[in-house]
């Protein structure tokens, strides 16, 4: 249930409702909108008439249900705002959401090296990106393939940091590993195959560095929002959900079906911010360009992009990573498009 306020409700008007909120055994959240401040309602809201809650202060406006079953991530929840998640860098806060320029992240699928991660660091900073992913630990299919340098990659990534100024995004698969890595990276990425991992979900909800949740390859929209519900649920409302594919009947060309109509439908659903992610989304560096202009062009909030040194030569994604120059190119390509649906952040201008 969500308690929308009358504009100027006076602010300890607010905190009593609450207060007697809290008496009746609800979880009252207060979120102040541009306009209005609102109460989100959570806890046993069922056996509750609005009626009855609407008397308690001549100032609350109106009492809605949120008829969805995922509640801190739904747009009602927030009476329709959206909202933004800044995460931060060594060079200043970045902020995603849909009233923002698109923020681009790139990077190898996994650190390999020293000189790799921070020149692909300092190329993808040059040509745009905000941040830097790169994986130190890797959930791969077969127990015999790469799985990622681990440790000894996080001080690699910190190094990259401190060289290029980008904020650092790396996954986290188990719980053990989690202020480790929360150490080194600006922001906790969990993959695909861990989106139902609902203990590691509700460690880095208990946590205060924001989060990627990438979608399961079988998730539906539903699952994913409930999953995100659990990070807030624990906590933490700084999550971003990114679409990276998802399985379908036909793979044989590309390795997932990157499904952009989450575009316009989690704008309806979920106040969050959103990252497409069309380098797992197709698997194929040559499909990558494609897909990434398509996503700004139907709104996403922001974009991740593998990009390797030498893809032929790349432990882990190398089909579908893009080279440098490549990258180089595709981010003027998009700026066209980020400038066509005014989300491309004007470059400072020079002092002379
Ligand atoms: C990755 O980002 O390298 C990765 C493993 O992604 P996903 O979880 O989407 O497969
Ligand atoms: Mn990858």
């Amino acid at each position: 249930m969500i308690v929308v306020m009358k504009v100027g409700s006076p602010e300890a008007e607010v905190a009593r409702l609450s207060q007697e909120l809290t008496e009746w055994g609800l979880t009252p959240e207060k979120i102040v909108g541009k306009h209005k401040v609102v109460l989100g309602l959570v806890g046993e809201t069922a056996s509750l008439d609005p009626l009855q809650i609407q008397e308690v202060s001549p100032w609350i406006e109106t009492v809605l249900r949120v008829e969805k079953p995922f509640k801190r991530v739904s747009r009602e929840f927030r009476h329709g705002e959206a909202s933004q998640v800044s995460v931060s860098t060594p060079e200043g806060p970045v902020l995603f959401g849909e009233h923002h320029p698109l923020v681009i992240v790139a990077g190898p699928c996994s650190v390999e090296n020293e000189e790799m991660i921070v020149e692909t660091a300092l190329r993808v900073k040059a040509a745009g990106a905000k941040f830097l992913r790169g994986g130190a630990y890797k959930p791969r299919t077969s127990p015999y393939s790469f799985q990622g340098h681990g440790e000894s990659a996080l001080s690699l990534l910190a190094a990259a940091r401190e060289a290029s100024g980008l904020g650092i995004i790396t996954e986290v698969m188990d719980t053990a590993d989690l202020d480790k890595i929360a150490e080194v990276a600006d922001f906790l990425q969990i993959g695909a195959r861990n989106m139902h991992n609902f203990s590691l979900l509700k460690k880095v909800g208990a946590q205060d560095k924001p989060v990627l949740l990438k979608r399961g390859m079988s998730a539906t929209i539903d699952e994913w929002l409930m999953a995100a519900e659990y990070i807030l649920a624990a906590g933490n409302s700084n999550v971003i959900l990114c679409e990276r594919g998802i399985r379908t009947f036909d793979r044989k060309y590309a390795r997932n079906t990157l499904d952009l109509s989450v575009l316009p439908v989690l704008r309806s659903l979920t106040h969050l911010p959103i990252m497409i992610d069309p380098s797992h989304g197709t698997g194929k560096a040559e499909y990558v360009p494609t897909m990434a202009m398509a996503a700004i062009a139907a709104g996403t909030d922001s974009l991740m992009i593998e990009v390797h040194p030498n893809p032929a030569k790349a432990l882990s994604d190398g089909p579908q990573s893009l080279t440098p120059e490549r990258f180089d190119s595709l981010v003027k390509e998009m700026e066209v498009i980020g400038k066509a649906v005014g989300r491309w952040a004007q470059p400072a201008v020079a002092l002379v």
